[in-house]
């Protein structure tokens, strides 16, 4: 394939990139991050046909190379930026708006206007910082069972890095600075084979990365209670498994703390439906700022509710558990002009080591929970198979 040829094959790379981060992001609006990876696209495309046409018409106004450039590191950038949007950081195009015109007009200085040589030596690390911060910005970001995701994006990256090395190594060491746009075959060649290969990886990279976060929100979203935020019944089934193993296999401590509004049907019947969900949200979230600090909290029934502590003592667990209470009945929900008084009874349950499934806990924890409501409401009720404790108010 001769030069022109790839240049013209990276275009439709480009036009294909583009329009499958288009087509994605259509499936798939709140992945914004396609936005960019779109408009990399764009700018790589229209640097390819910019390319061709100079090498068509053999155009030698020194702004050819400089939009060229100018769009070729707006297309690294947009990479990067696609990436930092997708990790809820700031994606930085106002940065990337800033450089262009430095791009462009470093072109007007003679010696780079000169020389392709000298514009190589000059853009390179720039294209080099843009591709490093790829990897510096899922460094410490990324989970490391989510690293095969990122991994063909870091890998184009790094074949990039690999082929500016390379174009400066040979540039040092052949002293061939009479280069002129598009005019070594070698620089030419390998630059677009470069290029295309970058442009087909990266498309699959994005879906990849897309697909995987598209997973993760419907897995989040399967095992989230929408009224609370809180974790429903199958994520607890996940959470408490594992925290059960664990508890078997170092002997660490395993606690259920059960929560349920006193009275609650009562509030649905006075005040409406609506209050009544107001009223849940608010006792998960007086509960929450007790409970900060602890993720596993789960909405198991309408108006009934599961911490899962570990690692902890009874002693700590039956306090925290008061504190949760005491909290509850001392902010009454305000809501619609009403002033809700509200109190849960509470019931706390520790492993046992004859205990055969975390479930054995979670049914002590539900006897405690029935004790505490038998015994007057808004108590604490404490189990375990060593001991029973009693706590009231
Ligand atoms: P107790 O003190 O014995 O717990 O009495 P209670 O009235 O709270 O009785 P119970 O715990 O059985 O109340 C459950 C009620 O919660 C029945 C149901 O109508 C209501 N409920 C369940 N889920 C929801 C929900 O998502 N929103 C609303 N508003 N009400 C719900
Ligand atoms: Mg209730
Ligand atoms: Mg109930």
């Amino acid at each position: 394939m001769d030069a022109f040829t790839l240049v013209v094959v990276s275009a439709l790379a480009s036009v294909v990139m583009a329009a499958s981060m288009a087509l994605l992001y259509r499936a798939a609006p709140h992945q914004t991050c396609l936005r960019d990876w779109a408009l990399t696209g764009v700018f790589f495309t229209c640097n390819s046909v910019l390319a061709a046409f100079a090498f068509k018409f053999h155009l030698a106004s020194f702004l050819v190379p400089g939009i060229a450039n100018a769009l070729y590191v707006a297309g690294h950038f947009g990479v990067l930026a696609g990436l930092r949007r997708h990790l809820g950081l700031v994606p930085g195009w106002p940065l990337m708006v800033a450089v262009v015109p430095l791009v462009l007009a470093l072109h007007a200085v003679p010696a780079l206007q000169a020389s392709v040589a000298h514009r190589l030596l000059v853009f390179t690390p720039l294209i080099a910082a843009i591709n490093l911060g790829v990897g510096l910005t899922l460094r410490g970001r990324i989970r490391p069972d989510e690293w095969p995701t990122y991994l063909p994006l870091v890998a184009m990256e790094c074949v990039f890095m690999l082929q500016q090395s390379m174009r400066t190594i040979y540039l040092v060491a052949s002293r061939d600075h009479a280069l002129t746009f598009m005019g070594s075959q070698f620089f030419q060649t390998s630059g677009s084979l470069f290029l295309l290969l970058f442009l087909s990886v990266i498309p699959m990279s994005y879906a990849l990365i897309v697909a995987h976060r598209q997973a993760q929100d419907l897995r989040r979203a399967s095992l989230t209670d929408t009224l609370t935020g809180w974790l429903n019944r199958r994520a607890l089934q996940n959470t408490a498994d594992v925290a059960f193993s664990r508890c078997r296999r170092d002997g660490s401590g395993m606690f259920f703390i059960m929560f349920d509004i006193d009275h609650f049907k009562a509030i649905n019947d006075r005040h409406g439906h609506g209050v009544g969900d107001a009223a849940i949200r608010h006792v998960t979230d007086c509960a929450g700022d007790v409970l900060h600090g602890h993720d596993a909290l789960f909405r198991i029934g309408g108006e009934e509710f599961a911490v899962l502590l570990a690692g902890q003592r009874l002693h700590d667990v039956r306090g925290i558990a008061e504190r949760l209470r005491e909290r509850i009945a001392a902010t009454p929900l305000r809501t619609e002009g009403l002033v809700v008084p509200m109190t849960v009874s509470v019931g706390v349950a520790a492993y046992s080591q004859h205990d055969e499934h975390w479930e054995a806990v979670l049914r002590r924890a539900d006897e405690a929970l029935y004790r505490a409501k038998v015994h007057g409401r808004n108590r604490v009720d404490v189990c375990n198979r060593a001991m029973a404790a009693n706590v009231g108010t």
